[in-house]
C-alpha cells in the first residue's frame, strides 16, 4: 500500500517568524494525522527554526531545491548534505518554476536526484507539461524525456523512496486544475513509464502525487483516483485552514 502524501511548498512566501507561526499552527491543527506523511517546504533561510518547530511532531520538513555537491566553492548553493542538517527530510527537485526561469535541465535534475537519494534524503521529482505542449498533444512526450532523463541511470534500489509529482504548467498557480480524469490519466501513464522503465514493483511501490491548484474543493475527487496518492501543494499551504482541510481530504 503506497501511503499517502501531502506536501505544502511555501515557495519564496513568509519571513522566519511567520514561516515558524504557520508551523506551529499546523502542528497544533494536525497532531491527530499519522495515516499521511505530512511535509512542508519553506524557504531555505527558515528551515532550520522550522525544524526546531516542527520538533515532537510527525510533519516533516522539506527543501524547494537544492545543488548536487556535498561542499566547496559553489557560492550561494545549498547541498543535500546541509538540508539533512538544517533538519530536512525531503527535497523538491526539477519544479517547474525552476525548469522555466533558471532554465534547470533534465540532466541537471537527474545530477541532483542522485545527490539526494545518496545523503540519504528522499526527493520529490516535478515533471509536467506546458498548456502549449498539451494543446499540441505532446503531454505524453514530455512526461516520457523529463522521467527518463530526470531518473537517468537511477537503480531500482535507488528508487525506493522517490516521490513523483504530476504538476502540469498550466494549472500551477492559475487556478486552473486538471479534471479527475486528466490528472488519473497522467499519472497512469506514469506508472506504466515506471513499469517499462524498472519493473512491475517499482511501478506499484512509487508514490505519484498532483500538483496545481489544489484546494479544499478539489482534493477529496483527485484522492480518490486509483493512481494519485497526494498532492503538492503551493497557494493553498500558506493557509492554515486549507491545508489542514486539503491533509483530511474535506471541502
Ligand atoms: C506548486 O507550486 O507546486 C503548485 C502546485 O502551486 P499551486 O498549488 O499554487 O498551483
Amino acid at each position: 500500500m503506497r501511503k499517502p502524501i501531502i506536501a505544502g511548498n511555501w515557495k519564496l512566501h513568509k519571513t522566519i517568524s511567520e514561516s515558524c507561526e504557520l508551523a506551529t499552527q499546523l502542528v497544533a491543527d494536525l497532531s491527530d494525522i499519522d495515516d499521511i506523511d505530512v511535509v512542508i517546504a519553506p524557504v531555505f533561510t527558515a528551515l532550520s527554526a522550522v525544524a526546531e518547530t516542527l520538533k515532537g511532531s510527525s510533519i516533516q520538513l522539506a527543501a524547494q531545491n537544492c545543488f548536487p555537491e556535498t561542499s566547496g566553492a559553489f557560492t550561494g548553493e545549498v547541498s543535500p548534505d546541509f538540508l539533512q542538517d538544517a533538519g530536512c527530510n525531503y527535497v523538491i527537485v526539477g519544479h517547474s518554476e525552476r525548469r522555466q526561469l533558471l532554465n534547470e535541465t533534465d540532466a541537471f535534475i537527474n545530477q541532483k536526484l542522485l545527490k539526494v537519494i545518496t545523503t540519504g534524503l528522499k526527493p520529490i521529482l516535478c515533471i509536467g507539461e506546458t498548456l502549449q505542449q498539451r494543446q499540441n498533444d505532446q503531454m505524453q512526450e514530455v512526461l516520457r524525456t523529463q522521467l527518463k532523463g530526470g531518473l537517468g541511470n537511477l537503480s531500482a534500489a535507488q528508487m525506493a523512496p522517490m516521490v513523483i509529482a504530476y504538476e502540469p504548467v498550466w494549472a500551477i498557480g492559475t487556478g486552473k486544475t486538471a479534471t479527475n480524469d486528466q490528472a488519473q490519466e497522467a499519472h497512469r501513464f506514469i506508472r506504466n513509464l515506471l513499469q517499462q522503465i524498472y519493473n512491475s514493483e517499482i511501478a506499484a511501490q512509487t508514490r505519484i502525487i498532483y500538483g496545481g491548484s489544489v484546494k479544499p474543493d478539489n482534493v477529496a475527487g483527485l484522492m480518490q483516483q486509483e493512481d494519485i496518492d497526494g498532492a503538492l501543494v503551493g497557494g493553498a499551504s500558506l493557509k492554515v485552514a486549507d491545508f489542514s482541510r486539503i491533509v483530511r481530504f474535506e471541502k
